[in-house]
């Protein structure tokens, strides 16, 4: 998706330099305050970089809003390991296209806040784990770190400091669960993309079990900015505990779809109509997925909120990966849970018992269910495989999967219950079907 229509309501501080000629190019990103954070960071001490990053609230914006800088406290820099520092850049949460534009417009900011990150914990080496289907950001991702190793900011003696830090890329292969915090280290290890037990957590034994700070893309790049204008700068842009902005994915019925960066605790219905222009052909807003699509769902009438962690925790939803999925009025909402179920049964992968056959007997009942073959008490079924896999699976992919799942049929009963008897879709009887 090009980044190509800005609104003017964004507060662009991780897309500022989006749209310049050539802005992937250290030249560019250099003339526009490149790498200030990162000597400023030079002159700090190892624990004031992490309380700078702390100061700004800055919580991980992978979906589980981790606070970022108490994360990095956690790596014991005396430790005599190696430490590594991870870019999670596995985005695979369906809804969710925001890592990918920050790499292929603005690879250094990911870079320096990587860097940024390796000065804080005492750590010399990185990887950027990219899904399989980006692939074509390799080549983009590579030429930035050969670049920033060519003029001194990557590499040996950084910037004439004394310290080391290098940077690799690493392909997945299209797995959803290596986004997985433990099973994408896993992989980057070369075995099968399983999540770990844990504790211990990567910031003590992460990839090759040395102590690890594993972060998503959109959370290093706004590192750099912390650094440059302070953390209390960043904290001011958000709300309380919710520092910054945030890149949100606006998808679905609305006039213009995007990824548009704003405020965290920016209105939802506000961005639906003044940011996307409103829900398309003038129909009715009926629900969103505020996050992705394993955050539960609000009806229109829960809409008026601000988006941040808390308040969508608050709404029994969630900020997740800032995916946001607008639906209009004739939207099939069985047919939405059963795209979203098809979703994670073919990405269960299999390793436990209440996700695997879960999601593979949920998307089986809401497959009956859309077809006409639903009983009433298959309402109650559904709602109750769901919530047997909650809290139960190995990793959150399970609650993923359910959490959403429960959402639609609480929410939405009355629509489960217009496909009983035989009944097809009431959507498409009324021709107005909508690919989900
Ligand atoms: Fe695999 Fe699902 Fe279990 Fe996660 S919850 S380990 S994806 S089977």
């Amino acid at each position: 998706m090009p980044y190509n229509d800005p609104s003017p309501l964004e507060v662009r501080i991780l897309t500022r330099r989006f749209g310049l000629p050539d802005s992937a190019s250290l030249d560019t990103y250099l003339a526009h305050d490149g790498f200030q954070g990162f000597e400023r960071a030079l002159k700090l001490k190892p624990e004031e970089i992490i309380e700078e990053v702390k100061l700004s609230h800055l919580r991980g914006r992978g979906g589980a809003g981790f606070p970022a800088g108490l994360k990095w406290s956690f790596v014991p820099r005396s430790s005599p390991k190696p430490k590594y520092i991870v870019a999670n850049a596995d985005e695979s949460e369906p809804g969710t296209c925001k890592d990918r534009l920050l790499m292929e417009y603005d690879p250094h900011q990911l870079l320096e806040g990587m860097l940024i990150a390796a000065l804080a914990v005492d750590a010399h080496a990185g990887y950027i784990y990219i899904r399989g289907e980006y692939r074509y950001l390799i080549e983009i991702l590579d030429r930035a770190i050969e670049e920033a190793r060519a003029r001194g900011y990557l590499g040996r003696n950084i910037l004439g400091s004394g310290f080391d830090f290098e940077v690799y890329t690493h392909t997945g292969a299209g797995a959803y669960e290596c986004g997985e915090e433990s099973a994408l280290l896993e992989s980057l290890e070369g075995k099968r993309g399983v999540p770990r037990i844990r504790p211990p957590f990567p910031a003590v034994a992460g990839a090759f079990g040395c102590p690890t700070v594993l972060n998503n893309v959109e959370t290093f790049c706004a590192v750099p900015y912390i650094l440059r204008e302070g953390g209390a700068a960043f904290a001011a842009l958000g709300t309380p505990k919710n520092g910054g902005t945030r890149l949100f994915c606006l998808s679905g019925h609305v006039n213009r779809p995007g990824v548009y960066e704003l405020p965290m605790g920016f209105n939802l219905l506000r961005m639906i109509h003044e940011v996307g222009g409103g829900v398309w052909k003038g129909k009715k807003l009926k629900a969103v997925i505020p996050g992705g699509s394993s955050c539960p769902v609000l009806k229109a009438g829960e809409c008026d909120l601000p988006m941040d962690y808390d308040s969508l925790a608050r709404a029994g939803s969630m900020l997740g990966s800032g995916g946001v999925v607008v639906m209009d009025e004739d939207t099939c909402m069985v047919k939405v849970a059963l795209r979203i179920m098809r979703f994670y049964a073919h990405e269960s992968c299999g390793w436990c018992i209440p996700c695997r056959e879960g999601t593979m007997w949920l998307r089986k009942l809401l497959q009956r269910f859309h077809d006409g073959g639903g009983t009433r008490a298959d309402i109650g079924l559904i709602g109750d495989v769901a919530k047997s896999m909650l809290g139960r699976t190995f990793c959150p992919l399970g609650d993923a999967a359910a959490m959403p799942t429960i959402s639609f049929v609480e929410k939405f009963r009355e629509e489960f219950e217009a496909h009983l008897d035989g009944r097809p879709c009431p959507c498409e009887r009324a021709g107005e079907a909508v690919a989900v």
